[in-house]
């Protein structure tokens, strides 16, 4: 019945999506409307041309290139498994674009394959979703005034870290920082200035640990330190020290002002069976004991 094959023809012409065929030389044998609209590239510049032949040249994102060793289309002539691939293609007019491809075995009527199909759709939508969800996630992690990660990070980080503790995985302290005097300073200099000075802190703080380590903001002017790798108790002091010693060497200029705030920390290495309240609770109590003995100190137990 050739108008049913014809109206097949019709609809896969039309579809939104680009399809193209190969056979087992993974010469192009057919093309249709959206692999043009896709690609840029008219069938006329495909047709009874290899895949190979520079056209399409799928890259993936780490930049692999498929054509020669890991060509989809190759594969499933091989095994007749369907595979699909988020990969980037060269357009006509010379950028990538990323593209979903999946390739499908083309088989006769006995089941042997005689080619492959391959189906790709523009991906940049899922891309940009992909990028936008990213972003909300960063941005409902961080403390949006001192820019570094806020309470909900940090209690993400502890569960985490105390999951790794149990599987022998790894050590690590924590450090709680209060900020001194902190409600005078306010008085005395207004809570805009205040604000700055939080920020101070918190980025002295970051860039006195290393980039592994998690800071967060816990709340007000109280901040928290998970340091990795420490082995012991004075590992976890000489940390300390050095946000100690940074903070108090930071200074804000104001009108001619140079202001200077200190913290106060308790640090305490993780135990077994500590929980994020218990670690953070022992933490806290060692600060509070730094602010006893007269602020502008550390104390480690
Ligand atoms: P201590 O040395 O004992 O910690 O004294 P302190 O004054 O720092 O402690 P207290 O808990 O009495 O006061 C904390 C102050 O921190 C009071 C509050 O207004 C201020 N604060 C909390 N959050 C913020 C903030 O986001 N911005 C500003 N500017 N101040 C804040
Ligand atoms: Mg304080
Ligand atoms: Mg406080």
């Amino acid at each position: 019945m050739p108008d049913e094959k014809n109206f097949y023809k019709d609809i896969i012409d039309n579809l939104y999506d680009g399809i193209y065929f190969v056979d087992r030389d993974r010469v192009i044998t057919y093309w249709n409307k959206g692999a043009e609209r896709i690609t840029g590239y008219s069938p006329t510049q495909t047709l009874g041309r290899s895949c190979r032949d520079n056209l399409l040249n799928h890259v993936t994102a780490s930049g692999v290139l498929l054509c020669q060793n890991h060509c989809p289309l190759a594969a499933v002539m091989e095994d007749g498994r369907e595979r699909e691939v988020e990969v980037f293609l060269h357009h006509a007019q010379g950028h990538r674009l990323p593209v979903m491809i999946r390739a499908t075995a083309l088989r006769d009527e006995t089941g042997k394959i005689i080619g492959a199909i391959e189906t790709f759709s523009n991906n940049t939508h899922v891309i940009n979703t992909r990028r936008q969800l990213r972003e909300m996630h960063r941005a409902a992690m961080t403390d949006p005034l001192t820019g570094i990660g806020n309470r909900r990070h940090l209690e993400g980080r502890l569960r985490a870290i105390i999951a790794e503790f149990q599987d022998g995985a790894s050590h690590a302290g924590l450090l709680s920082i209060d900020v001194d005097h902190f409600k005078e300073f306010n008085d005395s200099y207004g809570h805009n200035t205040g604000d700055i000075v939080l920020r101070m802190v918190a980025q002295t703080m970051r860039h006195a640990l290393r980039a592994t380590d998690t800071t967060g903001r816990w709340g007000g002017e109280e901040f928290i330190a998970i340091v990795h790798d420490v082995r012991d108790e004075d590992d976890l002091r000489a940390a300390a020290e050095k946000v100690r010693a940074l903070v108090e060497h930071s200074r804000l200029d104001i009108n001619g002002q140079g202001l200077t705030v200190t913290v106060s920390i308790g640090g305490t290495m993780l135990l077994a069976g500590d929980t994020p309240d218990s670690f953070v609770g022992r933490a806290d109590q060692l600060m509070y004991r730094s602010k006893q003995a007269g602020r502008n100190r550390v104390t480690i137990g």
